[in-house]
């Protein structure tokens, strides 16, 4: 049996002023698998993808993405582990503004030491995966939200991640962007990318394999 791509075990997350954001979570994400965090505004999800994504440490309680124990990691450890296993997507994109996309998206190859050349072959064949091959020369305002977002997902693979982490990656969009970035995942998913992400949306939630619901802090 293959370790979990993702294993939390008794997690809790309290932050300095009392907040207990998670609260004895254990979950476990098996590779390929495409899993929807889902639950109300304040119920612990995006603290439970930051520890996921190593971006943060629990206060108890062990996480293994990988099968890496992450406490046993410096935090040098844990930077290689996110640079080389790791792809993030946001609500609000995070590109660079003034970047052309190829650059945007190579630079998601940065810590991954990857040497300029072969970052824009790699960052090219990444956005035409997403459907934008015709807008290589585009810089961030020259593109739809929607768009933006496909770059985000671009430069979130573009180092194959075993691992795809999405922070309500449709809640800055249209309805109709939206299915169409849930579609995106849902191709990446198929090639073999394991996907976490989290939504507010229930109808999207609905759509995906399995659903991970959230409140006050726990899995329900
Ligand atoms: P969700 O993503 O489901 O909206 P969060 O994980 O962002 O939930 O937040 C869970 C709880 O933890 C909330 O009560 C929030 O106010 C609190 N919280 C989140 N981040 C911090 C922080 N850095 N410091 C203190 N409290 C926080």
């Amino acid at each position: 049996m293959t370790a979990p791509v993702i294993e939390l075990d008794r997690v809790t997350k309290a932050y300095p002023g009392g907040v207990t954001a998670l609260d004895d979570v254990s979950l476990r994400v098996d590779y390929g698998e495409f899993v929807a965090i889902v639950g109300p505004s304040g119920s612990g999800k995006s603290t439970m993808l930051h520890l996921i994504g190593t971006l943060d440490r629990p206060s108890s309680g062990e996480i293994r993405i990988d099968g890496y124990d992450v406490a046993l990691l410096s935090d040098r450890q844990l930077s290689a582990l996110r640079a080389r296993r790791i792809g993030f997507v946001f609500q609000h994109f995070h590109l660079a503004a003034g970047r052309d996309i190829v650059t945007n998206v190579g630079d998601g190859l940065l810590y991954a030491g990857v040497p300029e050349k072969e970052r824009t072959q790699l960052a090219e064949a990444a956005l035409v995966r997403v459907g934008l091959g015709d807008r290589l020369t585009h810089r961030p305002h020259q593109l739809s939200g929607g768009e933006r977002q496909r770059v985000a997902v671009a430069r979130a693979v573009v180092g194959d991640p075993i691992l795809l982490l999405a922070d309500e990656p449709t809640g800055n969009l249209d309805t109709a962007s939206g299915a169409g970035v849930i579609d995106l995942l849902s191709e990446l998913h198929e090639a073999g990318t394991t996907i976490l992400v989290i939504t507010h949306d229930r109808e999207i939630a609905a759509g995906l394999p399995r659903q991970v619901p959230m409140r006050d802090g726990r899995v329900v």
